[in-house]
């Protein structure tokens, strides 16, 4: 039996599932597509950053944690190859892209400025601009630059027609003849899925003005904003002259449940900047319930407001002006604001297809992965494989670190206690516990309920 563990994904559901696998004492094998581990939140996990202490009550690992945990080993601009066997013994591939970039980097920042390749950065929501060689964010895992192959130009089958960066790299650490990839095998006693999601397509948020002015941004951009070290070193700011906006009016179409926990918490974050006036419009009708509950949760002095919108558009002195029709008063109020927000939906992650074909699992409607039994939310159509957070279509964060833990007790339960640090207790033999009465299936599951909630909570 292996003591390890697979993680695919390193956004926060990947790193809390792999952090409670390494404090129990397994191996994990954190695998992500990206070239730094993170995800959205990668940011918010630096020690400089406030935010990374916790969110909205659920703690975030800091990536100098991750970083020294023996137990974690981490695999960036990697994917999940192959996997065959069964739970506790799963054989697994994984290929994993060159970065051309080692890890003698020492961040000197040099290469950048001579590199003449230039494309938006998509570590940034497409806010900013990089080069081909590049560092992500200020601090990152790894922390050694990486080069996007795709945009330099010595993209294969072009052999060294530029070497700027390697003429300015004192430390020697740039090398194009590293193989383009290479294949790992390991083996696994569970798999944790955790791919997060995706932004669905902005396109649809044209009919709200988005385009039509740079200070009309999605909810995505203004959290890239917020969070430091961010582009703007998490200080809102207006994308059209990087001025500090006296007014934003958040515009949410539905209230899901993504929405509003975005809302509600960057709402938080732009009253603690001091914007004088921060407005909602919700122009989708809710039940009084749903509404109220919303409400409640925001702070004082937010101006809410439903109705249908009817217009985004620039307006003088670099104002946006929108108009909508109140549903209460029947009324179409027009008013001038310096930044206007847009929700935005989420989709299943890129690549989920592909990844559950690997993986031998079943899609919901969606495109999310399926979680058919009801007692283990986490538990997915294949032994062994367990899906948490965005992957699974949950997007609040507080119910994302609760379904990694839940996850990573589960994985545990798969590997021989005796790999593990003394004390672990799978989740198997808690529901197992000694009885002098048989127990009847509901106090069983009420029990393991139970159990779950305690392993969760520690
Ligand atoms: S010049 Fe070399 S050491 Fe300096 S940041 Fe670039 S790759 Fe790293
Ligand atoms: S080889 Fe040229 S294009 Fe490629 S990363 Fe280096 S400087 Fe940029």
């Amino acid at each position: 039996m292996t003591d390890s563990i697979l993680v695919v994904g390193s956004g926060i559901a990947g790193l809390t599932a792999a952090m409670e696998c390494a404090q129990a004492g397994a191996r994990t094998i954190v695998v992500d597509n990206a070239a730094i581990v993170g995800g959205r939140l990668a940011a918010a996990m630096t020690d400089e950053s406030s935010i990374g202490a916790g969110v909205a009550g659920s703690a975030i690992p800091k990536l100098s944690t991750l970083a020294e945990s023996e137990h974690i080993e981490f695999m960036t601009m990697a994917t999940l190859e192959r996997i065959q066997g069964r739970p506790g013994n799963f054989d697994i591939s994984v290929r994993q892209r060159a970065r051309f970039v080692t890890d003698a980097c020492t961040r000197c920042k040099r290469c950048r400025p001579v590199c003449p390749s230039v494309s938006s950065n998509e570590y940034d929501a497409g806010l900013t601009y990089r080069k081909a060689i590049f560092t992500p964010l200020p601090q990152t895992l790894p922390q050694e630059y990486v080069i996007d192959i795709d945009s330099c130009l010595n993209k294969p089958p072009n052999y060294l027609p530029c070497n700027r960066c390697i003429e300015v790299c004192d430390d020697d650490a740039i090398h194009f003849d590293l193989p383009l990839d290479q294949l790992h095998e390991r083996q696994v006693g569970a798999v944790i899925l955790s791919v997060g999601f995706a932004i669905a397509d902005t396109n649809r948020l044209n009919e709200y003005g988005y385009g039509v002015h740079p200070d009309i941004v999605t909810a995505v951009e203004l959290q890239y904003l917020l969070t430091e070290p961010g582009p703007t070193g998490g200080y809102v700011a207006k994308p059209s002259n990087e001025e500090y906006p006296e007014s934003i009016l958040l515009i949410v179409d539905e209230l899901t449940p993504f929405s509003a926990y975005t809302a509600i918490s960057q709402i938080h974050q732009l009253v603690e900047q001091d914007i004088d006036k921060i407005a909602l419009l919700i122009t989708d009708q809710q039940d009084e319930k749903t509404q109220s509950d919303f409400v409640q949760a925001l702070p004082a002095g937010v101006t809410v407001n439903q109705g249908l919108l009817q217009s985004v558009v620039a307006g003088p002195d670099n104002k946006i002006t929108v108009s909508y029709a109140d549903f209460a008063s029947h009324h179409m109020p027009k008013n001038d604001y310096d930044m206007v927000v847009l929700s935005c939906e989420i989709c299943p992650a890129k690549g989920l297809d592909e990844l559950a074909k690997t993986v031998e699992l079943k899609l919901d409607e969606a495109g999310f992965v399926a979680t058919p039994i009801s007692d283990q939310p986490c538990a997915t159509s294949r032994a062994g494989i367990y899906a948490v957070g965005g992957a699974c279509g949950s997007a609040i964060l507080s119910d994302t670190v609760a379904s990694a833990k839940a996850a990573a007790t589960l994985a545990l339960g798969h590997l021989d206690p005796r790999l593990l640090k003394p004390g672990f207790v799978p989740i198997s033999q808690v529901a197992k516990a000694p009885d002098t009465d048989t127990p009847s299936e509901d106090e069983l599951r009420a029990r393991i309920e139970r159990a779950l909630y305690t392993l969760m909570d520690r």
